[in-house]
C-alpha cells in the first residue's frame, strides 16, 4: 500500500495520506487565499491525523479547518455536514516531490 508523510513545520500534527496525488486543488476563497494551502481532496478512510490541532470554523460552518497550535501550519480540512465523507489535506506539509510537479486546479471558491 502507498502512504505518504507529512506533517506541521515543528512535528506537532502529522498526516498520512494512503493514496497518491494526481492534481493540487489550489482555492481562491477568502481563507485559502490566505493560508496558500494546495489541497489534496479524498476520502476521510484515506488519511490518517496524529497529534493536536486547533480547529477555525468560518462563515457558512460546511468545514473546520485544522492547523498547529505550535508552529501554525495549516494541515488539513474536515467536514461538518452530516453526509459529506471527503476532506482535504494540505500537500504542502508533505515531501515538495510528491506534489510540485502536478498540474494545479483552480477552484473558484470565493464565488460561492
Ligand atoms: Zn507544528
Amino acid at each position: 500500500m502507498t502512504e505518504h508523510h507529512g506533517a506541521c513545520h515543528c512535528g506537532g500534527v502529522r498526516l498520512t495520506l494512503r493514496e497518491t496525488p494526481v492534481d493540487l486543488g489550489d482555492c481562491n476563497c477568502s481563507l485559502c487565499r490566505r493560508i496558500g494551502g494546495l489541497w489534496h481532496h479524498c476520502k476521510l478512510d484515506q488519511v490518517d491525523v496524529e497529534g493536536v490541532e486547533t480547529g477555525y470554523v468560518q462563515g457558512d460552518a460546511t468545514l473546520t479547518t485544522w492547523h498547529c497550535p505550535t508552529c501554525g501550519c495549516t494541515t488539513h480540512w474536515t467536514p461538518l455536514l452530516p453526509d459529506y465523507d471527503r476532506m482535504g489535506v494540505n500537500l504542502r506539509m508533505f515531501d515538495p516531490a510528491l506534489w510540485e510537479p502536478l498540474p494545479r486546479r483552480k477552484i473558484d471558491g470565493a464565488s460561492f
